[in-house]
């Protein structure tokens, strides 16, 4: 049975290492003490393999794919960054204070009721990496982050935070408002052609990297 690392490894910039060694250890110990009781293991398995293979492809889909598009971006970045802690905090660090150690038995996005959430995060992030593209494409990215920090008191698990949630929500919806709705109907080539240019004499040199 494969648990931590070894199951599966995700983009280290969130640091989910240790959620997902919880998670995949918990749900592993599980195993083996049913099949000790003599339990039929057939389908506890496949649920299982199915659970985790979800939970893993949603976490990656949603929260890190074309985060780079974006990350040196100030206003996108700590807009995300203030959902998916904000979002983080609410639907899975709170689970195990609330429900004990069972909650680690469920990971992330493997139930229906957690989809609607997952697409939500998926949505933002598509969205934010959508408009830095625009922006590479006209040349002005990393123009406003002069003078800008993204300073964050830190999250907590009170039900406050979920007035910071609709306030960053809020944020996402004015920035689509007045920037984001430019790239609502970008089409696919238009995506594919901002792919940053590299200077001929730097491309031929990162060709030659791999070249023996
Ligand atoms: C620099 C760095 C910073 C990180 N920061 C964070 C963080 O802030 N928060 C977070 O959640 N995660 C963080 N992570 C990720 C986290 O450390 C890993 O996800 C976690 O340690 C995975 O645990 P693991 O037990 O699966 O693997 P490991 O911790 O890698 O344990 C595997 C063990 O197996 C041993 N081993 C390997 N091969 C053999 C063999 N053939 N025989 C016997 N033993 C063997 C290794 O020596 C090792 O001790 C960080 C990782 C790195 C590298």
């Amino acid at each position: 049975m494969l648990v931590g690392d070894a199951a599966a490894f995700i983009d280290p910039f969130y640091s989910p290492g240790m959620d997902w060694i919880s998670f995949t250890a918990s749900a592993a110990a599980e195993l083996i003490t049913a099949q000790r009781r003599g339990e039929p293991m057939a389908e506890r398995i496949a649920r299982h393999n199915r659970d985790f293979a979800l939970s893993h492809r949603s976490w990656f889909e949603s929260i890190y794919k074309d985060k780079y598009e974006y990350m040196g971006e100030c206003d996108l970045m700590s807009l995300a960054f203030r959902l998916d802690l904000g979002l983080y905090y609410l639907g899975i660090v709170s689970q195990p204070f609330k429900y004990g150690a069972r909650a680690l038995l469920t990971p992330p996005f493997a139930v229906p009721r957690s989809r609607p959430v997952f697409r939500l995060i998926r949505t933002y992030n598509r969205r934010f990496a959508q408009m830095a593209r625009r922006r590479r494409r006209l040349n002005t990215l990393g123009k406003t982050n002069r003078g800008r920090r993204c300073l964050i008191p830190g999250f907590t698990l009170s039900r406050g935070e979920i007035i910071r949630l609709f306030r960053a929500l809020g944020k996402w919806a004015w920035l689509e408002a007045t920037e984001g709705w430019r790239s609502w109907w970008q089409r696919p080539q238009e995506e594919a052609a901002v792919t940053p240019a590299l200077p001929r004499d730097a491309a031929e040199e990162t060709l030659a990297i791999g070249r023996p």
